[in-house]
Order: structure tokens, then C-alpha cells, then sequence
């Protein structure tokens, strides 16, 4: 080998380490420019964990990775060093809301839309920036909703997180009903969404021979079965069947102490969605809360002035099915407050996603109608946060603050407790720990 190849190898030895170096170099680099924003400390709230415990005052939250290492009060936690500094004195800070009960992708103004990613992404950033953190979509879910479900493990995440059931099954024989599980299944829904309902009499209601074989099958394949129901009797089929999921207050009759044993006994909740009623007949006025500013932030205004058209409300104000969710409001608040004090898991949830039922806002209003119904502010938070978490099965890594959990957690400037109206106070949200832009 000659001196001058000895040169060349020589170079390309050096070149090599030189690449070598500028890629870990540029890596460690990375590192480093992510590490002040990777572990943030926010001090100085009064702080509700979701748990049982009491609010804590002047209270840390250490979050790294977009997950909670340690919350209580300051004396009790190490901030690390390094670590930046975000001040929340004199507010109070609240686990995110969890809406078990929504849909996403779909709407486009009063139609029912094309979905889109682009619509899942708007839906999902509707929600967050009302301190909606996570929403459990039942049903009409398409694949930009599966991806973005499965996009949302990061700790740079900004709006809510989705979960998802794929298409509401319809099927119209066992064999059939066994076939569409086995295909949502091999979707990875989160879970199995049906409708046992005749609207109001008015179509055919599934069977039970039907939803017996779409919860037999889920089962099977290792996923709880989410069930849309009006009717009293309903639920008592359905629970007998071993749903897993009452998705809608039992809104004909009031819930009697069969139901409640059959709910309690398998720990299965109930998601009232109140306001899913009430969108059925409040557009017969102008509802006051379309002059307030924190709902017209996001309502599209078309859609508002449609729903202000005279004829519109007029043809509201005569629709029976209307004035028939207007009664079937008052027998869910009713039937809300008895499953709660018989101590029925309650998830807060609104239905919200279809026309004319607004995404963020309504789960605000949903908590205020659950407080109406007479549940404290204590229970519509937990409700709200934790036990939609656990209904969800989710609560592994949602519904509280603690150790471990994803940092999603609303700033509001007022007290819930003292006034659950409070939730509409917002300051800011924050999912795995990043400030959502609002
Ligand atoms: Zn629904």
C-alpha cells in the first residue's frame, strides 16, 4: 500500500468518526434543547387530584414527559433542579374532563358531514380548549380517528385525546351481529357501540336474540359492549345480557331497585348525557348562552344564525319528539340523582358531536344540569374525571393526578366546589403538561 492510499483510508476513517461524532453530537444536542421544556413544575394552585383527598393548597405538580412524577403540597415535593417554573398561585387546578360520551369527525355546521381528519382535528382542539381533555367517541368513527387515537402516546400532545368505537352496529341476525364484532375487533375500537331504541316508536327496535350475540361476542373477543337505550325495560335486557356500558339516562320511567342491583353488581355505569335532550328542543328559542362569549368563541356562526331562523324554532316548538326529550329531560335528572345516591358509577357525558350539539361547551353545561339534578359539585367533578375514567377503563393513565398519569389538567380561575359553574372560569388547559393554545 502506498503512502498516498494509506491517506485516503486514513481520511475515510476520520470522516466516518466525524460523522459518527456530528450524529451523536446532534442527538445529544436534541436532547438538551428539549430538556428544560421535558420536566415543568407548576406551583401554587389549590389542587384536586380526581381522588378522594381533599383539595390541596399551594400545591406542586412535577411533570416530566408529559406525565405527572409527583403532585401534593409544596413543602412535600422536590421540584427538580432545572426544572421550568410555571406559577398557578390563586388558582385551581382540576383533573381534565373526560366526555364518555361523544362523537368526533363528522358535523359540518347543521349537516351531517364528510369525516375527515381534518374535522377530527378540529373537534379535538373544540374540546380541549373547554378543559375537555379526553372524549370517548360511541360511534361513526373512520380511520382519521383511529389514527389520531393512535398518535396521542407523545408527551408533545395538545388536544384531546379520542378513543374510539368504529361504526354503531346494526346487524339484523345473530350470525350477522357475531360477524360485525369480529370486524370491529379487528378495527381495535375501544370498544362496541349498538342502539336498542325505537325512537319514540317510531323504528324498529334491535332484539334481544341481536344484542345478546353482540355482547356474547365481544366478550369473546375481550371488549365491553357501549349500549344507546331509552327505555327502562331495555336496561334490565341489556344489563341481563352483560352490557357493559349505559350509554343514555333510562328516560321513560323512573329507575327501580331491579336496575340498580343489576348495575351495581357488575359495577357498570351510567352516562346521562343531558344534554343530548336538551338539544332536542332547546333551539324552539334563542337559548340565552348564544350570547355568551365563551361559546360563540367556537360556534360556527352560521350555524348560529341558522338556528335563529324563526321557522326553524317554530318547526321545534311543534315537534312532538321535542316536547316528548323535554319530559324525558326531567325523568333522566331525576333518575341521575337516585343512581347516584344509590351509589351507581356515574360518567359524565353529553352526546356531543352531532349537529347542533356543541362539543366543549355542552360538557360544561352538562356538569351545571348534573349539579342541577342534585349532585354536589364534588360528585359532578369525579363523575367528570376520575369515574369516566375508570367507566372507560382508562384510568390507568387518566381521570387523576397522579404519579404516572398523563398531565392533563384544567386551570381555572374560581373554585368548583363552591360553585360548579366555576368549570367555565377557565384559565388554561393543559394536556401532558403543554398549554393549550386557545
Ligand atoms: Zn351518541
Amino acid at each position: 500500500m502506498t503512502p498516498s492510499r494509506w491517506t485516503i483510508v486514513l481520511r475515510m476513517i476520520r470522516n466516518r468518526i466525524a460523522i459518527a461524532c456530528s450524529v451523536l453530537l446532534g442527538a445529544l444536542t436534541l436532547t438538551h434543547a428539549q430538556a428544560p421544556g421535558a420536566t415543568k413544575a407548576f406551583t401554587g394552585a389549590r389542587v384536586f387530584d380526581g381522588t378522594d383527598r381533599a383539595p390541596v393548597d399551594n400545591a406542586t405538580i412535577v411533570v416530566r414527559d408529559g406525565r405527572v412524577v409527583a403532585v401534593g403540597a409544596a413543602d412535600r415535593v422536590t421540584v427538580p433542579a432545572g426544572a421550568e417554573r410555571i406559577s398557578l398561585a390563586g388558582k385551581h387546578v382540576v383533573p381534565g374532563l373526560i366526555n364518555a360520551h361523544g362523537h368526533v369527525g363528522n358535523t359540518a355546521g347543521l349537516q351531517q358531514g364528510q369525516y375527515s381528519a381534518a374535522n377530527v382535528a378540529r373537534d379535538l382542539h373544540t374540546y380541549a380548549a373547554y378543559g375537555v381533555t379526553t372524549v370517548f367517541s360511541l360511534g361513526d368513527d373512520q380511520q382519521a380517528g383511529f389514527a389520531a387515537r393512535d398518535a396521542q402516546r407523545t408527551p408533545t400532545l395538545d388536544r384531546a385525546r379520542l378513543f374510539v368505537a368504529g361504526p354503531v352496529l346494526a346487524p339484523k341476525t345473530p350470525d350477522e351481529a357475531r360477524k360485525q364484532v369480529d370486524e370491529v375487533a379487528g378495527m381495535k375500537a375501544d370498544i362496541v357501540k349498538i342502539r336498542v331504541d325505537d325512537n319514540l316508536g317510531t323504528t324498529a327496535k334491535m332484539p334481544p336474540e341481536i344484542y345478546k350475540a353482540v355482547i356474547d361476542e365481544s366478550h369473546k373477543k375481550n371488549m365491553r359492549t357501549a349500549v344507546h337505550l331509552f327505555y327502562l325495560e331495555d336496561a334490565k335486557g341489556v344489563l341481563d345480557a352483560g352490557a357493559d356500558f349505559i350509554a343514555h339516562s333510562v328516560r321513560d320511567k323512573e329507575v327501580d331497585d331491579a336496575v340498580i342491583a343489576m348495575l351495581k353488581r357488575r359495577d357498570v355505569c351510567v352516562c346521562p348525557t343531558l344534554m343530548r335532550e336538551v338539544s332536542t328542543f332547546v333551539y324552539e328559542s334563542t337559548p340565552a348562552w348564544f350570547s355568551d362569549p365563551l361559546f360563540t368563541k367556537y360556534a360556527d356562526a352560521k350555524t348560529l344564525d341558522q338556528l335563529k331562523e324563526p321557522a326553524r324554532q317554530e318547526q321545534m316548538k311543534n315537534s312532538k319528539s321535542a316536547q316528548r326529550y323535554k319530559v324525558a329531560l326531567d325523568v333522566a335528572s331525576r333518575n341521575v340523582k337516585k343512581l347516584s345516591d344509590s351509589g351507581v358509577r356515574i360518567a359524565m357525558g353529553t352526546d356531543t358531536g352531532p349537529p347542533a350539539r356543541f362539543q366543549g361547551y355542552f360538557e360544561l353545561m352538562e356538569m351545571e344540569l348534573m349539579a342541577k339534578a342534585g349532585l354536589t359539585p364534588k360528585q359532578v367533578l369525579i363523575a367528570s374525571t376520575r369515574d369516566a375514567a375508570r367507566c372507560q377503563k382508562l384510568d390507568s393513565e387518566l381521570g387523576t393526578l397522579e404519579s404516572n398519569k398523563w398531565a392533563d389538567f384544567v386551570v381555572l380561575d374560581a373554585d368548583p366546589f363552591a360553585n360548579i359553574s366555576n368549570v367555565r372560569k377557565i384559565a388554561d388547559v393543559y394536556v401532558a403538561g403543554n398549554k393549550v393554545n386557545r
